[in-house]
């Protein structure tokens, strides 16, 4: 899996070029066609197989068919399979006299997080620490809240706001800095909401071709309002969507009341309703019932929490019945995000099973 490869990278919305350089170069040997669109989506298509073509007389109804049946698309009944190559970062925005660096969030970032973390800068990953001040210095009542984001500062080791802006000029992009390592028997690195769908989407373009065309699209800006997904869903102009992501993973600690948005070792969970979108439920009933014949573990993700690409997707043209099957990941938008590598094949082995068989 080119997980590690894609976690390493920094790709914070709008810069997504680092990890776009490595999809691109993973997937370009398995598929019939790529495009970069205007927004930076990268667009693969993959045709269907040749054995399908010739059997395509044979075939009955199926579940694909009577989707494509209730669209107006016209032409062949087509798939599209997204997951998002932008992570949370930080942007430049200003600089104090004595050379700190000013910044804000680009996505949802906890301002508790921040003091103390280690920062890269812009496309050469200058290093930069997120000052903080000693605790032999602060009162009982500082550290009882959290340092909003505009009282922190950036420090690249300079002495000046002049040296500060050569070094990360205005709009300057900062991204955490985590190399991606082994967890017992998890593996854990930033940025697995949502390099973790990227991973498991290349791996299902690497296989062999689907029984239908298909559309593999790696979606630019995510984390600031599923801008990207909408403009790729309409190019590709899709019967029906799987969104591949990284969920949140709240397992821990484990309250005897408490009923987490995803458990970890659990396998790939299934959005039915989220902020964003509620699922379509065909969708929905093929994955279970796919699952369980092949026996392969899956849990539905708590309804009513957090958003993904579907949002934008399922509302595209006259509507894509759409639906999320993400990784469970602990620590989603932190600095170090963990998962479990057996959910990781699962929801391969799950999308690949349930899209033969769509
Ligand atoms: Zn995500």
């Amino acid at each position: 899996m080119i997980l590690e490869k894609l976690s390493n990278a920094a790709g914070v919305s709008g810069n997504e070029d680092a990890v776009r350089d490595i999809i691109l170069e993973t997937i370009k040997p398995h598929v019939d066609e790529v495009t970069v669109d205007s927004m930076g989506n990268v667009i693969a298509f993959k045709a269907k197989s040749a054995e399908k073509r010739r059997a395509e007389t044979r075939h009955g109804e199926t579940l694909l068919t009577t989707l494509h049946a209730a669209a107006t698309g016209g032409g062949e009944p087509r798939v599209m399979l997204a997951a998002h190559m932008d992570e949370v970062g930080v942007m430049v925005t200003g600089y104090t006299a004595e050379g700190g660096i000013k910044f804000r969030y680009v996505g949802g970032i906890d301002d508790r997080i921040m003091p103390g973390l280690r920062v890269q800068l812009g496309k050469d990953n200058i290093v930069g620490v997120v000052g903080l001040k000693a605790i032999h210095k602060t009162k009982p009542a500082d550290r009882e809240c959290s340092t909003p984001y505009d009282s922190l500062v950036i420090d690249v080791g300079v002495t000046s706001s002049s040296e500060a802006e050569s070094i990360a000029p205005l709009g300057t992009y900062g991204a955490f800095m985590t190399e991606y390592r082994k967890l017992g028997r998890l593996v854990s690195g930033k940025a697995f909401d949502d390099r973790v769908g990227c991973s498991v989407l290349a791996e299902l373009l690497q296989g062999k071709a689907y029984p239908f065309d298909l559309y593999g699209v790696f979606t630019v800006q995510e984390e600031v309002g599923l801008r990207g997904a909408g403009i790729a869903a309409h190019r590709a102009d899709p019967t029906c969507a799987f969104i591949l992501e990284g969920a949140i993973c709240d397992d821990l600690p484990r309250k005897k009341d408490q009923s987490p948005t995803t458990r970890l070792g659990h396998g790939p969970a299934i959005s039915i309703m989220d902020r964003s979108a509620i699922a379509d439920r065909r969708l929905v009933d093929h994955l279970t019932a796919v699952a369980e014949r092949e026996g392969i573990p899956y849990q539905f993700k708590q309804p009513g929490i957090g958003g993904t690409d579907v949002g934008s997707i399922h509302l595209t043209r006259e509507g894509v019945p759409s639906v999320a099957v993400s990784v469970p990941c602990r620590y989603i938008h932190a600095p170090v995000a963990a998962l479990d590598p057996t959910d990781y094949r699962n929801t391969v082995k799950l999308m690949d099973t349930a899209l033969r068989e769509l």
